[in-house]
């Protein structure tokens, strides 16, 4: 993506298989995984292969083939690294995965450095689980200011497929060396919570929570990335199902504490998901524009405010339904102030959002859907790194069911009014929710309405 130049650079990748005693390789941080039996930890200090240009190219270091995009194989004595080589990008660069690594990612732990007495710069890590062809921003960026390493840690927490990419964030050219890249598994990491979104692990195991922690509590509905009409989108900030037949999500799941409440400003980015391949069909600003339907968040704006990525990211049309002002700007967003006022509190709120959708549903611009009623299920955790296994059959649920036309909802009424039975939108929508929550929980909590 942009011109080159050359310098020296190498790269080389080691994987070890971890057993009882592990081998720290060269000079790297213990990545140590608590001598799993089988775990595999994938580390990469750039210490064989060769790369002396920007140009993109791939390389193949010990660890595997990787891709170096305006970046390339340090070997300068301005060069930070551990060994005689470490990774240097300029500008926009990026560093990526070339292999798919099959037992997940758990925490991964990467060194960084200003090069020779370059500005500081920012990067940041970002996952894939379908081969490279979408990719989901890891945590937060991070930035990098001084030339002797400082070790990131990202809790990626994603089971099955998985590769990753470094990318320069701040697009100038000064330039950033990478080195004694570590990643391990999932299930040997168990978890470990790392600064954003306090997020954490536990309590999980299920299906939803190897997908993410927006969906620890379950899937409520199968998604994947070869279901155009359930389309799995995994974002750092929520989880979606699109549907590309409706042009809008099916449902969107994020877990919302204080953690990701902060000052950012809303950034009104409206636009079409970039994260999502062409071939699936998705709404355009048009559609929207004249409907008469507001573009109604899923995931709220207001419930990602610690960096203005974040909050970008709820601005996607796939986290969007055609939503009635009256009933968008009214109770449901009364609904979602409570929600953060409950998150406030300490408590962990799993959320799950969507429409409600039939036959004779109405589109607006070129066949976006309009759900009949917008559906909304909130699970109320005590504390936050609780999962599914902390869910009781005392644990509070605020489930709520919409009209989804001004004629029928007034922007004046109580949300506390539409409060139904997680069961009734079961009935309506066909999904299971909490669906990784015990069989006999599930059973209590999904009859009972919320009357607190
Ligand atoms: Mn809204
Ligand atoms: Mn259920």
């Amino acid at each position: 993506m942009r011109s080159c130049r050359f310098r020296c650079l190498q790269i080389t990748w080691i994987v070890s298989i971890l057993t009882a005693s592990t081998a720290c390789v060269d000079g790297m941080a213990p990545d140590d995984t608590s001598a799993e039996s089988s775990a595999v930890t994938t580390t990469e200090g750039f210490e064989s292969g060769s790369k002396t240009a920007y140009a993109a190219a791939n390389v193949t270091l010990g660890s595997g083939t990787w891709n170096l995009d305006d970046a390339l194989i340090g070997t300068l004595s301005t060069d930070v690294k551990t060994g005689t080589q470490a990774g240097r990008i300029r500008n926009s660069g990026k560093i990526s995965m070339q292999f798919d690594r099959t037992t997940g990612a758990g925490t991964v732990t990467i060194h960084h450095a200003t090069f020779g007495s370059d500005a500081s710069g920012t990067w940041g890590l970002f996952s894939s689980q379908n081969s490279g062809s979408t990719w989901t921003q890891v945590g937060t960026s991070r930035s990098t200011t001084g030339s002797s390493f400082s070790t990131a840690t990202f809790t990626v927490n994603l089971a099955g497929t998985i590769r990753l990419e470094i990318r320069k964030l701040d697009g100038g050219s000064n330039r950033i060396n990478i080195d004694d890249i570590s990643i391990t598994d999932f299930s040997s990491s168990g978890g470990g919570g790392g600064g954003s979104g306090g997020g954490g692990g536990s309590g999980g195991g299920g299906t939803g929570a190897s997908v993410s922690r927006h969906t620890t509590l379950g899937l409520p509905a199968a998604a994947s990335t070869s279901t155009p009409n359930s389309y799995l989108s995994v974002k750092s900030g929520y989880v979606v199902s699109y549907n590309a037949g409706r042009k809008v999500p099916n449902w969107v799941s994020w877990e919302l504490t204080s953690a990701y409440l902060g000052s950012a400003a809303r950034q009104d980015d409206y636009r079409p998901d970039d994260t999502l391949p062409s071939s699936i069909a998705q709404a355009q600003l048009s559609d929207y524009s004249g409907s008469g339907y507001d573009r109604g968040h899923m995931c709220p704006s207001a419930d990602r405010t610690l960096t203005v990525a974040a909050n970008s990211q709820t601005f996607y049309l796939t986290n969007m339904v055609p939503q009635a002002a009256n009933n968008n700007q009214g109770p449901w967003a009364d609904l979602e102030n409570e929600s953060r006022t409950i998150a406030n509190t300490g408590k962990d709120l799993f959320i799950i959002s969507g429409g409600v959708f039939s036959s004779s549903s109405a589109t607006v611009g070129s066949g976006v859907s309009v759900p009949d009623k917008t559906f909304k299920v909130i699970v109320v955790l005590d504390a936050t790194g609780q999962g599914a296994s902390n869910v009781t059959t005392s644990t509070r649920v605020i489930a709520v069911m919409m009209p989804n036309r001004d004629s029928q909802i007034s922007q004046s009424a109580d949300w506390h009014d539409y409060r139904v039975s997680v069961d009734s939108i079961e009935a309506a929508t066909g999904y299971d929710f909490l669906s990784d929550v015990a069989a006999s929980v599930q059973s209590v909590i999904e009859a009972r309405v919320d009357n607190q």
